[in-house]
This record gives structure tokens, sequence and C-alpha cells, in this order.
């Protein structure tokens, strides 16, 4: 029987604020969740600190709320653990590109396959709003006393020079994109990165929804509002780099992605901007030094006998390491 939405659904009490963005990535990822018909057992979401943070206490999947900046480390130990299951990771643009950043590269290095969800909205909100690594330099939202001094991360930017070989970016508030873009980034054989436009009503009062869907600039001569989001997939965008391509082929792929990155303001696009099938994926490179990996990864080993004693001399195994 076909998998729904409620299914993934937990009874934990929301308490984001009304109107927040991560509702709709909730929403997004219980729908992505029941339309690839995953059993609920062999999906696990890992989440950093921040609002977006709850997010594995209202999926119906193992999941764990990790630490600060830590969630890819965590995600990372779980696949490799147990490549059989589906592993997601959330978080917010404060966890995983400022203290997190190193683990957002390290992880881009790999190309497990792995997703990895940014709640993306320029502030640190559980924390009341202070600015967060995407903020712009110059912008100054409510609860800033003085505009940002600092130039803002491009995590799209950032994903590509770390590696990772599905980079996407999808918008809050629309469900049905990003549900597309979360099955896709899901069934991509390595580390795929979902950059989401996560409005927060509360601190961030200048990248919000009316400024996205362009309510703030209606055309006068029709009344209708401008929106600065727009799909690439509705312009014949082709984000697919495969092998046998040639260097002159990747390069102006690559040229096609740096100027869909660099769009802000005016036009921002959404959709899948890079997803290529050229790099081996983590597993794919144990396998070469591991052939029984996938029958025997370390979740399917046995640590105890039937009385419950370690099946492996440890005290053996460090005489063997003792350096005299
Ligand atoms: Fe959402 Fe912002 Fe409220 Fe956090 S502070 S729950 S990000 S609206």
């Amino acid at each position: 029987m076909a998998r729904k939405p409620q299914d993934f659904k937990t009874p934990v009490h929301n308490n984001w604020c009304p109107g927040c963005g991560d509702f709709g990535i909730l929403n997004a990822v219980q729908m992505a969740l029941a339309e690839l018909d995953l059993e609920p057992h062999r999906v696990v979401i890992f989440s950093g600190i921040g609002c977006s943070g709850k997010t594995p206490h209202y999926i119906n999947t193992y999941g764990i709320h990790t630490l600060h900046g830590r969630v890819l480390p965590y995600a990372t130990g779980a696949k490799l653990a147990n490549p059989d299951l589906t592993v997601i990771a959330v978080g917010g643009d404060g966890d995983g590109l400022g203290i997190g950043a190193g683990h957002f590269v390290n992880a881009g290095r790999r190309n497990l396959d792995i997703t990895y969800i940014l709640h993306n909205n320029g502030v640190y909100g559980l924390t009341k709003g202070q600015a967060s690594p995407t903020l712009k330099l110059g912008v100054q939202t409510k609860s800033l006393p003085q505009p940002n001094i600092n130039q803002g991360v491009n995590p799209l930017f950032l994903a590509l020079a770390a590696g990772y070989t599905f980079i996407a970016r999808s918008y809050a508030y629309d469900t049905r994109h990003l549900v597309t873009i979360i099955k896709q980034a899901i069934a991509h054989n390595g580390s795929a990165f979902i950059d989401v436009l996560q409005p927060c009503p509360t601190y961030n009062d200048i990248n919000t929804r009316e400024w996205y869907s362009g309510e703030d600039r209606k055309d006068p001569q029709t009344g209708r509002a401008i929106p600065r989001v727009y799909k690439v997939e509705e312009q014949g965008y082709d984000p697919l780099i495969k092998p046998g391509m040639s260097d002159a082929e990747i390069a102006a792929k690559l040229t096609r992605f740096i100027e869909k990155a660099l769009e802000w303001g005016e036009r921002i696009p959404l959709g899948i901007l890079l997803k290529n099938e050229t790099v081996p994926s983590y597993e794919e490179r144990i396998l070469e030094r591991i052939p029984f990996y996938r029958e025997t990864p370390p979740a399917r080993q046995r640590i105890s006998d039937a009385q419950g004693r370690p099946t492996l001399d440890l005290a053996k195994l460090l005489e063997e390491l003792k350096v005299t």
C-alpha cells in the first residue's frame, strides 16, 4: 500500500513561529518520503542546532537532533555504518556554513550518498536574529543595530568548490517544487545539496515571502507581482555533466552554473543547477578497497557472541599497536 505524507508525521507539538518557511520544508520532506514510498525505519534524519533542528522531532522516521554544526559528521557516520539507509541532514545556514563550514566542505569532498537540506534564512532565528553567514553585506534586518559588516557566503559556489555532485536551490513556499527537488536529490548517487530559501518572518524583514514573490514591485500596468524567484527548468536549463563529455562541454556547463549562482536580487533561479555523474561515490571508492563492504558494513557486523562477550579481543589489538 502506498504511503501518505501523514504516515511521516508525529504527534509532537510544533512551536515554530506562524508563517515560518520551515513548515514548507517539513511538509516537502514528508511528501517526498511518501511519494518515494520509503519505509520509515529505513530513513534517518539528522539536524543541527537552530529552529530547523526540531525537524526530526516532527518526522516519523529515525532521527537525531545533533550538536551545533555537527549534522554532517553524524549523517556521514550513519551512512557509512549502514549504506542501506536513506540519510537526510537538515540545518540552518548559521549551523551549516558558520560553525559547521568545515564539515560542509569535507562532506562534499567525499561524495557520500546523502542529502543535505539547508534552511537558508540569513539570520540566527533561534537566538533572536543575528546576521548569519548567508546575509549579504550591507543588509540590515530588523534585529541588527547596524547593517551587516560581513560578506555573505554563496552556498552554491561553496558547494561546487567542495565537490557536491548535486546542487540545487528551491523555495520553502513552493512545496511542490521542493518535493520534486528532494526526490531527485535522494535518488542521486552522491552528495546532494539543496539550498532552500526559507523566509524567517520573525527576524528577517528583508527577504520575506512578499519580497521573493515580488509583491513589493507590482507591474504598474497590470497590478501583478513580478516574482523574483523563477525556475531554470522552464528555461530549458540542463544541469547534467555525464561521462564522455569533453572538457569544453563541461566548462560550458560550469559557466552556466556560475551565471545562475551569481543571480540574486532582481532574479533568483530555482531548480537543479548541477548534476555531475562523472565522480565516483564514496561507496564506490570504499568497494575498491573493501569488496565485501556492501555485504558486511559495520552495522551488520557482530560485536558480541551469544553470551554478550565482545567478539574482538581489544587487548590483543592494542598489544599489536603498542610502540616499543
Ligand atoms: Fe522560523 Fe524565524 Fe521563527 Fe525560527 S525565528 S521558527 S526561523 S520564523
